[in-house]
């Protein structure tokens, strides 16, 4: 028999325990599925991991009539219905991958009345066949998985979601829940406004995951820092490891299956099959480090990856948390890790030149690197500024009073320093490249000149003879290389062209011009190197 048998009075608890076989509701599911099942429309915003399929799955049982499903994530649609129908649901889907015998069936038995829930890819839904399948049954909801695919300025944009708005003039009736985990305030507007939901209720849960330590370390040998991560703190550990390109991917992989890591790759270049295979491995065994482009992880329901690493800087503070969120999802002590250099802003900030679309587009892209790029450098509490990020100031500003003692900064606070002199140091010797000589350069010749090093390179272009010549022996190689980091990423330094050459910024002269003093950030090691110095 079905779980909906006896569903006009079935009650939400009743079913979670009966059908799911858990104990009790999580923090908002209630209220949403009460809200749901009354028939009112919904705009869920929960974290991943927060249980949000539960609060349309269990309305679709209760509420006569089959749940409409409508999700992006066609690969795995296959393995969501399987496991519902482990549970005794009755659900199907519909999309691209199967044929037309396996398409018939699903829709005879939603006819027949005999689906509790169905999964639709959302091109489905512009396809006039697909709407007056819709029509000739009752539907007991319409679920919108992954809502931020909507915003257009998003990276998950799927311009089929767009045509979800006319759901609710075609079926004005049938209540509608919208869910995502991506809620800047501005994302969580546009979802609204594109699908109609403006009269919604929206549920807007809590986004601080206290199981996560969030730990941001400046990078110097990343595959290697990564190798000693996981050999130190996640011997045996479910991963996954984030790469910016397909190359880094499969070197990052190989190098971690040459040191004894069980490691698969996993970007969009690879062939489909491979893939499938390499993403199945990962949900079904245990202990598999995966090495991916950002390509991979969406809807991916694995409760115990023990640890999320980045390698490259991920483009925004949503993508990093999107990202970061995958770990811990069992709510047992997970880390986020990332390793940050000057390399990747420089690169970043070519991406963004170089990027398709508008000017309006690429402020757009630059606004969110620069968050980004602020939680990087941060002094404060990493969490309390991700929350804050959210528009969750309230837990963000009561957190960092105290600090929330499981993110780096809070537990080896960064010291920072007055950096005026060091920065007026770098941007007089790009001023005077620029001035004297009509030259510019990347950071690499502005350090060797710093530090007086005569570099081939520093001889060819006679760079000894500049009066910033070695003018700045104080500080060491990498500890320039933070600052020049620092300095692009408060903007007070600019990159161009294709070698990442740097130049000044309206904010630089006032740096030269005294009118600015800047603060940087000490890194952690080498502030316990300068503490081992000094008290030498
Ligand atoms: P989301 O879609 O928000 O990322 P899911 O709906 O996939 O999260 O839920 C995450 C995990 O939490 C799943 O394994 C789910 O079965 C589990 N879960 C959800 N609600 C509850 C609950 N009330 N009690 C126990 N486990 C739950
Ligand atoms: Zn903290």
């Amino acid at each position: 028999p079905s779980p909906t048998a006896d569903s006009a009075t079935a009650d939400a608890l009743e079913v979670l325990r009966r059908v799911f076989g858990y104990e009790a509701f999580r923090d908002g599911q209630r209220e949403i599925i009460d809200h749901v099942v009354a028939g009112g429309d919904a705009l869920v915003l929960m974290p991943t991991g927060g249980g949000k399929s539960l609060c349309y799955q269990i309305p679709a049982l209760i509420r006569p009539g089959t749940g409409v499903v409508v999700s992006p994530l066609i690969a795995l649609m296959q393995d969501q219905v399987d496991a519902l129908r482990a549970l005794g649901i009755r659900a199907g889907f519909l999309n691209s991958t199967q044929d037309l015998d396996e398409r018939r069936t699903v829709e005879a038995e939603f006819l027949a009345g005999e689906l509790d829930l169905l999964y639709l890819a959302p091109e489905r839904l512009r396809l006039e066949a697909t709407l007056r399948l819709l029509d000739r049954g009752p539907i007991a909801l319409f679920a919108i998985d992954e809502a931020h695919c909507v915003s257009q300025w998003g990276h998950d944009f799927r311009p089929d979601y767009l045509a979800l708005s006319a759901v609710h003039e075609r079926w004005p009736t049938v209540p509608r829940i919208a869910l995502t985990a991506t809620a800047t305030r501005a994302t969580h507007a546009e979802i609204a406004q594109r699908l109609k939901l403006e009269d919604a209720r929206h549920f807007v849960a809590s986004f601080d995951r206290p199981n996560i330590q969030y730990r941001i370390v400046p990078k110097q040998e990343p595959k290697r820092q990564l190798l000693e991560l996981l050999r130190t703190e996640h011997p045996g550990d479910a991963g996954i490891v984030y790469c910016l390109s397909r190359s880094s991917v499969e070197k990052t992989a190989e190098f971690l299956v040459e040191n004894g890591i069980q490691a698969l790759p996993y970007h969009a270049g690879l062939d489909a099959g491979l893939r499938a295979a390499n993403q199945a491995r990962f949900l079904r065994e245990d202990g598999l480090v995966m090495v991916a482009t950002i390509a991979f992880g969406m809807g991916i329901d694995k409760p115990d990856v023990r640890f999320v690493a980045h390698l490259d800087l991920p483009k925004s503070v949503e993508g990093y948390y999107q990202e970061t969120g995958r770990a811990g999802r069992d709510g047992l002590p997970s880390t986020a890790w990332l390793a940050y250099g000057l390399q990747d802003v420089v690169r970043q900030r070519q991406m963004i030149d170089g990027s398709e679309g508008d000017d309006a587009h690429r402020r757009r892209l630059a606004t969110h690197l620069d968050a980004m790029l602020a939680l990087c450098e941060t002094v404060e509490c990493r969490r309390a500024q991700v929350l804050a990020y959210f528009g969750q100031e309230d837990e963000g500003a009561e957190r960092s009073e105290k600090g929330c003692g499981n993110c780096d900064t809070c537990l080896n606070p960064p010291e920072s320093w007055d950096g005026t002199v060091a920065a007026q140091k770098v941007l007089s010797t790009v001023f005077r490249l620029d001035r004297e000589r009509r030259q510019r350069f990347g950071a690499g010749q502005i350090i060797d000149i710093l530090l007086g090093k005569k570099s081939p390179k520093v001889e060819k272009f006679r760079h000894d003879e500049l009066t910033v010549f070695g003018i700045g022996t104080e500080l060491r190689e990498g500890e320039w290389r933070g600052v020049i980091r620092q300095l692009l990423a408060q903007r007070l330094l600019a990159v161009e062209g294709e070698y990442g050459t740097l130049a000044l910024t309206p904010g630089s002269a006032e740096v030269l011009g005294r009118k600015r003093s800047v603060a940087l950030r000490r890194d952690p090691e080498r502030a316990a190197r300068a503490a081992k110095e000094t008290s030498r």
